[in-house]
């Protein structure tokens, strides 16, 4: 499979070294050339499929041949070594747990499952690539927890100083081997910029293989849509019009699960759940796209300004309005909204929620009202002790820690602090003479 830069201005490349890119050489995100749907037999008969069965014919055209079958399979069973159980709440809603990772977060099986494509590629080369990522919190567990141990990627990983909570900074700062803590002197936008200008340093650049694991990178994006299917193969003897509500950010997740329907996943509509950061509920209905700086909300892990996956949504929908407001609605939350949700699902349903979950389930009650015989199902994409403070004040009881994360408190924090980009730079190249 080729793909093909957005900005239009960078040769097809490879899966491979799509990979090893990140972004294309025109600042561009690759998408695939070709999207080949699987027969209607794939999807009437999913409930006899295991979920690496699942997975692997639902990647394998993107991948093969730069992955062999085999290699492919492997890769698949590794990443999935964990549940992703469907709650459901009552005959409208359901809810799909994404947090029984090693770190709690979604982003665990994009982020293991490029880590394991990376490892592949770098087999037989001595070349290492470093994973140059900033976090505002659960990007960096998930990466650090993945690439763990992955021979030839070193992970550098910049997080904003006092601004991630307790138990994210835990996760991304006491693992050791390949994986570096930087302290940022700073806000996520400060250690953001620095990451953008070190892939734009030719200088930099031609001294190391520097890579990103966001969902910009398609190892990254591409698994999610695994998420969607697993769902399906659950309800859909149950219920006829599914629907999922998908708390956005970076609109990666939501943008993975149109290419599950681009495979012919038999989902008709997709709900953007958003906080207050509302580019897109704003785009749809005014159709004028206008990013803003990011707001800061308690649901920290979609505080974007300006999606970097909503390029991708317009291409899959061809770029026309019409047809991406027949398969895509958004909705907009406060935090008082999201607040009031935690509580609501605790005493209605006595099922504890995170906080972008509960703007997951805003966004299926907002559907609802309009499509009242649809099945919402929202992801909850965190466990809620993750965001524990917000948690624990909004629903009035104590939560425990589970086991996971209990692990990783009791261990030593290391973490180099730095304030500038020259402090980067210099850190980058020592490192790599190392
Ligand atoms: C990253 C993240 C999101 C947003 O996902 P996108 O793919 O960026 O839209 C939502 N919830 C949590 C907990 C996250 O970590």
């Amino acid at each position: 499979m080729d793909y093909f830069s957005l900005n239009k201005k960078a040769p097809n490349t490879s899966f491979k070294d799509a990979v090893i890119r990140g972004l294309a050489p025109d600042k561009g995100l690759y998408f695939p050339e070709h999207i080949e749907a699987l027969p209607k037999s794939f999807f009437e008969n999913i409930d006899h499929l295991s979920h690496t069965e699942i997975a692997f014919q639902a990647i394998k055209q993107f991948v093969i041949p730069d992955i062999s079958e085999d290699v492919l399979k492997d890769i698949i069973e590794d990443t999935l070594c964990f549940d992703f159980p469907i709650v459901e709440l009552d005959k409208n809603i359901s809810t799909l747990e994404l947090f029984h990772g090693p770190t709690m977060a979604f982003k665990d099986v994009g982020a293991r499952f490029m880590a394991r494509c990376l490892a592949h590629f770098n087999t037989n080369n001595t070349n290492e690539v470093t994973v140059l990522v900033a976090t505002s919190g659960d990007t960096g567990g998930a990466v650090a927890n993945g690439f763990l141990g992955i021979k030839g990627v070193n992970v550098v990983i910049l997080y904003p100083s006092g601004k991630v909570s307790e138990i994210q900074e835990k996760q991304l700062t006491t693992l050791g081997q390949n994986i570096t803590a930087l302290e940022i002197d700073g806000v996520f936008d400060d250690c953001q910029d620095m990451v953008k200008r070190a892939f734009l340093d030719d200088d930099l650049t031609s001294k190391m293989q520097l890579t990103s694991a966001n969902s910009i990178n398609v190892a990254r994006w591409l698994p999610q849509l695994f998420y969607f299917m697993f769902a399906y193969r659950q309800l859909h003897k149950k219920y006829d019009d599914i629907v999922f509500s998908i708390p956005s950010g970076n609109f990666g997740n939501i943008c993975a699960g149109m290419m599950a329907q681009q495979l012919g996943l038999p989902i008709k509509h997709f709900v953007a759940a958003n906080n207050a950061n509302n580019v897109v509920t704003e785009y749809l209905n005014t159709e004028t796209y206008n990013p803003k700086p990011s707001v800061q909300t308690i649901s920290n892990a979609m505080d974007v300004g300006n999606p970097s996956n909503f390029i991708r949504i317009q291409e899959i929908y061809k770029n026309n309005f019409s047809t991406l407001k027949e398969n895509l609605s958004s909705y907009s939350f406060t935090d008082q909204q999201t607040r009031a949700a935690l509580k609501d699902i605790y005493k209605t349903y006595n099922y504890i929620a995170d906080p972008h979950g509960a703007v997951g389930y805003l966004g299926c009650k907002s559907h609802l009202k309009n499509h009242p015989n649809s099945h919402c199902v929202f992801l909850e994409t965190a466990h809620p002790t993750k965001f524990l403070d917000v948690v624990e004040e909004v629903i009035e009881t104590k939560v425990s820690l589970p086991p996971q994360i209990e692990a990783v408190m009791d261990k030593v924090k290391v973490a180099t602090s730095i304030s500038t980009y020259a402090d980067l730079k210099a850190f980058l190249i020592q490192k790599n003479k190392a």
